[in-house]
């Protein structure tokens, strides 16, 4: 799936502003500020491609990147955000809920953990989306270099205690950090052999 150039294509606010499905894509779903533009730039290659989730006005978009002309890669509002006035926050999860229950061409999704916090509840509330939704999801951790190896340890376990309540969840977690880069082959490794 990871062929070919990365060009941001369309920000979406409603299902019909959906791109036509006439292509696999993949989603990146996290809490505000987990580290999902640092991500989606280190993946890329592209720096400030993907913009921070808390930028005014994109917040809520659901974001539409091509991989070459094979593939999208979709960059989910981030959730969580405490300030977000409760309209808004029932406009975004009715647009979440029927993007991930009528996609058909959605490949799987990754859901970030910021590795000094591990699993909170709003991450379960997605997971169990992602579960009802049947969208197989991986867990993709970030922001490690925060954190010393032996510190992580705890951290993980706690993950992967948490998947085992998630059907819809893939077993194995990605350790990454945009900072330093850990991680970032990997998951492109994992995205690119999905077809
Ligand atoms: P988003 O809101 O999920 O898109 O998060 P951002 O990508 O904007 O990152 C939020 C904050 O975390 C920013 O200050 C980033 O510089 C920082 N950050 C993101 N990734 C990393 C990382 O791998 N390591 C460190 N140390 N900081 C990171």
């Amino acid at each position: 799936l990871f062929a070919g150039p990365v060009d941001f294509l369309k920000g979406v606010v409603a299902m019909n502003g959906l791109p036509a499905a006439d292509r696999p894509e993949v989603c990146f779903a996290g809490r505000s500020n987990v580290g999902k533009s640092s991500l989606i730039n280190a993946l890329t290659g592209r720096k400030g491609i993907a913009r921070a989730s808390n930028t005014p006005g994109r917040t809520q978009e659901i974001n539409y990147f091509t991989l070459g002309q094979q593939a999208y890669l979709v960059d989910l509002p981030g959730y969580g955000f405490a300030k977000a006035p409760v309209a808004v926050v029932a406009k975004w999860q009715a647009l979440l809920k029927n993007y991930l229950a009528g996609r058909q061409t959605l490949r799987r999704a990754f859901c970030l953990i910021d590795s000094r916090h591990g699993v909170k509840d709003v991450d379960h509330e997605i997971m169990t989306l992602l579960d009802r939704s049947a969208v197989p999801f991986q867990v993709v951790m970030t922001k490690t270099d925060k954190l010393g190896p032996n510190a992580i340890k705890p951290v993980l376990a706690q993950v992967e205690e948490a998947l085992q309540k998630h059907p819809a969840a893939y077993p194995e977690i990605v350790v990454t950090s945009s900072e330093k880069g850990h991680g970032i082959a990997t998951l492109r490794t994992i995205i690119a052999g999905l077809d």
